[in-house]
């Protein structure tokens, strides 16, 4: 999508602090971070919200990626958050979905 924030960063047409990609998933760090690491992983098809990801196959791939990113790339053993914010109610501002990693510190819930 043309003017879409996320789109713009996997193209590369916005600049990102990147930290793995695939044929599937991009990952970069937030650039307001909310815990000493705070990574996005976005895929790679424009889907505005997690409601609009109607592919089971897409999300089982997406959050399989997210374990392996967090484990084997941003190295978080001692565990770590996935958040997802949906919509306004949500908390949702950027609309491709796009899945937090949260962690290395201990979260208060
Ligand atoms: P959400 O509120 O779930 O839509 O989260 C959007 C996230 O995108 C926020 O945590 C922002 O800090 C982050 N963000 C916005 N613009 C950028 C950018 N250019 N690079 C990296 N992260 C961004
Ligand atoms: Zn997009």
């Amino acid at each position: 999508m043309s003017d879409c924030l996320f789109c713009k960063i996997i193209e590369g047409s916005i600049p990102s602090n990147k930290v793995f990609e695939d044929e599937l998933v991009f990952a970069f760090k937030d650039i307001h971070p909310k815990a000493p690491t705070h990574v996005l992983v976005i895929p790679k098809l424009h889907l505005a919200t997690l409601d609009d990801a109607q592919d089971p196959t897409l999300i089982a791939t997406l959050m399989q990626r997210v374990s392996h990113i967090a484990n084997v790339v941003l190295g978080l053993e001692a565990g770590y958050r996935v958040v997802i914010n949906v919509r306004e109610g949500g908390g949702q501002e950027v609309f491709h979905l796009h899945v937090h990693i949260l962690g290395g510190k201990k979260l208060p819930f």
